[in-house]
């Protein structure tokens, strides 16, 4: 930005996932100019994880680089698009008003909510205690710390099947722990699970409890629970890896927009509209069912299409005479 600490923009975008991006390449494609802020995570979700194989069009492609591409797509259109962390977001008061990490004060005609989600944990204490310590909810960021060891992935979705599979590149041996007897990860991932020689299911068992050491603080292995009779094992390992889901990071408008059970944002059925006018939603914080990148990315784009009619219905698709005034913006 070239002025830090006071900017309006027609549209904010908050987030940069797949629909933050997608949202910044059509609105900029309006004439929207919009300022996409990325968030504590620049590229979203994606930049943790290795092949993508279901973006249409990229047979194979590496999250990251993926990621990087969607970026420099939003950059070319002309969005703006800034490092920083929007930490305090009033959408009670016209134009809207967000507050960065960095200092600088925004406001915003209309804005574009994809903050997506974050992994979630068992919310043990004993996972609090080890976590950074051989407990992790990111393979790609810490599975080369595993070379030659056991490790344990909870879970039975495509994440915990993904980061199972991915972990085999590192450790001797890689053991799948799940609550229930079936897998809820794509047939095509449970296949090639089933088949690697380096991993075993435990089925029908819950972590209780991460064992480990004092000091150093280190994990041994994890107290597993029967979810059939409530017998009790503990299974050795060298690091445990947590993949059961993620939960939207809806926490900036928690208090200002209705949520759905689990903290979604709610929006108006076939649209990206939430309860307030001129604030939208896209991508994984309003979806608890798809949750893919392309649906994001195709949420996304309603998003950009339903701020850019709505801000036409309220005159101000062009900045004119209803746009703020310096003095406006700096009192905001
Ligand atoms: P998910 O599909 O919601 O699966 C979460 C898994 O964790 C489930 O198997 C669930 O067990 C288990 N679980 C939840 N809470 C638990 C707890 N407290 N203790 C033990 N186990 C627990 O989540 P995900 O795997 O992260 O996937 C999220 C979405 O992203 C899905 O739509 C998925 O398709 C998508 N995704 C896609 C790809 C891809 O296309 N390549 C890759 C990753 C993720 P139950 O089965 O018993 O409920």
């Amino acid at each position: 930005m070239t002025e830090p600490n006071r900017h309006h923009v027609r549209v904010l975008i908050i987030g940069s996932g797949p629909a933050g991006y997608t949202a910044a390449i059509y609105a900029a494609r309006a004439m929207l100019q919009p300022l996409l802020i990325q968030g504590m995570q620049p590229g979203g979700q994606l930049t943790i994880t290795t092949d993508v194989e279901n973006w249409p069009g990229d047979t194979e492609v590496q999250g990251p680089a993926l990621m990087q591409r969607m970026e420099d797509h939003a950059r070319a259109m002309g969005a703006e698009v800034v490092t920083d962390t929007v930490t305090r977001l009033d959408l009670q008061r016209r134009p809207f008003v967000a507050e960065c990490d960095s200092g600088a004060r925004i406001t915003a005609d209309a804005v574009i909510l994809a903050t997506g989600a974050q992994a979630r944990w068992l919310e043990l204490p004993s996972e609090d205690k080890y976590k950074g310590f051989g407990v992790s909810a990111c393979a790609t960021c810490d599975g080369f710390f595993y070379r030659g060891k056991e490790v344990i992935v909870v879970g039975g979705g495509n994440t915990a099947v993904e980061e199972a599979l991915f972990l085999t590149n590192f450790a001797s041996k890689v053991t799948l722990v799940h609550r229930r007897d079936s897998l809820r990860a794509e047939r095509i991932m449970q296949d090639r699970l089933f088949k690697n020689p380096k991993i075993d299911v435990v089925w029908n068992h819950q972590v209780d409890e991460i064992l480990g050491t004092e000091g150093p603080l280190s994990v041994t292995g994890a107290r597993l629970r029967s979810t059939l009779d409530g017998s009790i094992t503990d299974l050795p390992a060298d690091g445990v890896f947590i993949a059961i889901g993620h939960s939207p990071s809806s926490e900036l408008v928690r208090d200002q927009l209705p949520l759905r059970r689990g903290g979604y944002v709610e929006v108006e059925k076939g649209s990206a509209r939430t309860a307030i006018p001129g604030v939208f939603a896209a991508g994984d914080l309003t979806d608890d069912v798809y949750r893919q990148a392309v649906t994001s990315a195709g949420m996304g784009c309603m998003a950009a299409l339903d701020a850019e009619q709505w801000l036409a219905e309220q005159g101000q698709a062009e900045a004119g005479p209803d746009a703020p005034t310096e003095a406006e913006i700096a009192s905001a």
